[in-house]
């Protein structure tokens, strides 16, 4: 079976769990295989009714100590679960916590691990793994030798298609916690609270993002990308520099040492195009840079280019778009 790994919040399904949907359903059709979707948590069933059309099983790992992730618990249960089932690929969101919990399953399960992955497919039943290396300066294809055994791959956002509908219902499934397996006072790590670090919307989750980089020069300067991006119904990110510069929290930031990205529109402003910036944002599916320096190599990766200040282009592009009425590009 295909195995993808759901990720909800109080919305619902994370749009990258569609994608994975999606992934998955690249490799369950030409290996004629069962493509089944698993959820984990206290109470999963909201999310999973958003999800029945999507996969052709529904499972729902459900114990009181799985209401928050932390890997420990979600690696105990997952494997434990996993490792009675047959397992060809088992599929998880590139977010943190797919990214987190897929290394560690893997040892669990013993399974190899790809990363970065922006495309599958199937020939003469051997499962290929396309994935990003370097920051994407590199594509490899890799077809892992599993043996018996499965593969786990974490996708990167933006890179598949959203599964579409299946038109019924698929089946839905328990899928038990072993009995004693989880114990609150045997568990190393309890989560305490939670504390907001950014208002905001979740980078990998936008369509739009308005980036700042050194060149935007202060904190308040990050107010004007606010509205520009408030206009185009998406988020602010940012540079490193930015960030410890103490104009941006850390988890705005996009990168290597941040968050990979792939909305539908970035705009990069005053942001020079370092290797480490791009490894998070070419992703993108349209880039468009402003940057007063016309030699700047992010000019090198977009789609449109604007050589000119920022501080006087944005506040003529919030005007235009006003003008036009424009409408927040959705998802
Ligand atoms: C191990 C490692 C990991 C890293 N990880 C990351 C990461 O995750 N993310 C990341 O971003 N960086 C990362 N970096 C840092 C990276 O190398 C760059 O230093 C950083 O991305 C530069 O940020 P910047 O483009 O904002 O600043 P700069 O490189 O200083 O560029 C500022 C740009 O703004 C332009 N500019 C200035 N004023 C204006 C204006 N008024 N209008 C328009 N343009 C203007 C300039 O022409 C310039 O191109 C990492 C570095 C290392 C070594």
């Amino acid at each position: 079976m295909i195995w993808v790994l759901a990720e909800c919040d109080n919305n619902g399904p994370k749009a990258i769990t569609l994608e994975a949907l999606g992934a998955g359903r690249l490799l369950a059709d030409p290996l004629n295989l069962k493509l089944c979707l698993i959820l984990v948590g206290s109470n999963t069933s909201a999310c999973a009714k958003n999800l029945m059309r999507k996969a052709d099983r529904v499972y729902s790992l459900e114990d009181p100590l799985l209401f928050t992730y932390t890997n420990e618990a979600y690696n105990a249960a997952l494997a434990a679960f996993l490792g009675r089932q047959e397992v060809r690929a088992l599929i998880t969101p590139g977010t943190s916590t797919g990214r987190d919990l897929g290394p560690l399953l893997s040892v669990s399960l013993g399974m190899p691990y790809s990363q970065n992955t922006v495309g599958l497919g199937v020939s003469e039943g051997a499962v290929h793994i396309r994935r990003r290396l370097y920051g994407g300066k590199l594509i490899e294809t890799v077809t892992p030798a599993t043996g018996k055994g499965g593969v786990i791959i974490s996708i990167m956002p933006g890179a598949f298609e959203e599964a579409k509908d299946r038109g019924t219902d698929g089946e839905a499934a328990r899928a038990e916690v072993v009995e004693g397996l989880l114990r609150e006072e045997a568990l190393r790590i309890r989560v305490k609270g939670f504390a907001r670090e950014a208002a905001g919307m979740d980078l990998i989750e936008a369509r739009v993002i308005v980036a700042g980089g050194r060149g935007v020069g202060s904190a308040e300067g990050f107010r004007l990308l606010e509205g520009l991006a408030a206009l185009l119904g998406g988020t602010v990110g940012a540079s490193r520099s930015a960030v410890d510069a103490g104009w941006m929290p850390h988890a705005a930031q996009v990168g290597q040492t941040g968050k990979t990205v792939a909305p539908r529109l970035y705009i990069a402003c005053g942001i020079s195009g370092a290797p480490q910036h791009l490894a998070g944002m070419t992703g993108a599916r349209h880039i468009v840079a402003i940057n007063k320096d016309p030699g700047a190599p992010i000019f090198k990766v977009a789609d449109i280019g604007i050589v000119g200040d920022l501080h006087t282009l944005i506040p003529m592009l919030i005007e235009e778009l006003k003008k036009t009425k424009a409408t927040p590009i959705a998802r």
